[in-house]
């Protein structure tokens, strides 16, 4: 199958369901197919299938809640980092569950994902949102605290061109922590300019795509990777 039919099925198959966001899952097949670099996502739906995934994937693991109701997964208790074996991956698929069945006993559950546990790296996000005024509008920042307390975000308009890309990474305040202080290693900015190059052309070939989060992103001293994707749908 060609990368792009792939990426129509993922969004005719929620189409039809009547559904806009796309699970983890979905989302990070589709930016697969799209050539964009994501840790890849494996659906199990019961505990041995999970533990089987997770054999394949190698371990320590990650394994989150997939739900098309559940947009942000650690706010419910659906994500679990550095599983150690297939044991573990057992146990904690039935904890997950019931976890996750306490705070939204309304969601739908398709069962979790397992993934390789990405090294650690310096967090960032790239987005992109759609404005009513200037229709799609890509986003990047570090991730966790500065994102959400410091508000330190660069904005531009899509289609971005490398200069565009360049300056929305050297824009933000926390630039110097991309760059590497004190003796700390700093970020691929070439990665993560690239990175936001193929996200707005991804934005621009899909005028379905309403919404789309990296987040976050693990930046290295060499290459990027996204450990959480979400995208989200026009109402048709
Ligand atoms: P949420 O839906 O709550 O945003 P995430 O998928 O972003 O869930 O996971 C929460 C956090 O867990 C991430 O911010 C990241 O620090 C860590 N994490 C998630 N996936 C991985 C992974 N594959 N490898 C390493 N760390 C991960
Ligand atoms: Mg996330």
């Amino acid at each position: 199958m060609t990368s792009s039919n792939l990426t129509e099925q993922i969004i005719s198959a929620a189409k039809n369901e009547g559904r806009t966001l796309l699970t983890e899952v979905e989302s990070k097949n589709l930016l697969m197919a799209e050539g964009i670099t994501v840790t890849d996502a494996h659906l199990a739906t019961d505990a041995d299938e999970a533990a089987a995934a997770a054999e394949k994937v190698g371990f320590p693991t990650v394994m989150k809640i997939i739900s098309p109701d559940i947009a942000h997964k650690s706010d419910v208790g659906g994500v679990v980092v550095g599983l150690a074996d297939a044991d573990a991956v057992r146990t904690g698929y039935e904890e997950m569950l019931r976890t996750v069945r306490e705070s939204a006993p309304d969601a739908r559950i398709d069962g979790v994902s397992i993934q390789t546990m990405a090294e650690p790296g310096i967090e960032v996000i790239v987005g992109s949102t759609t404005d009513p005024q200037f229709g799609p509008v890509m986003m990047f920042g570090l991730g966790g605290v500065f994102v959400e307390v410091l508000k330190d975000v660069s904005f531009r308009i899509v289609p971005l061109a490398s200069r565009d890309a360049s300056q929305m990474i050297r824009e933000i305040d926390a630039l110097p922590i991309l760059e590497g202080v004190r003796g700390q290693a700093g970020a691929d900015l070439g990665a993560l300019e690239q990175l936001l190059l193929a996200v707005s052309e991804l934005i621009e070939r899909r005028p379905e795509i309403a919404e789309l989060d990296l987040n976050p992103v693990f930046a290295y001293p060499d290459g990027a990777i996204a450990v959480d994707a979400r995208v989200v749908l026009h109402e048709e």
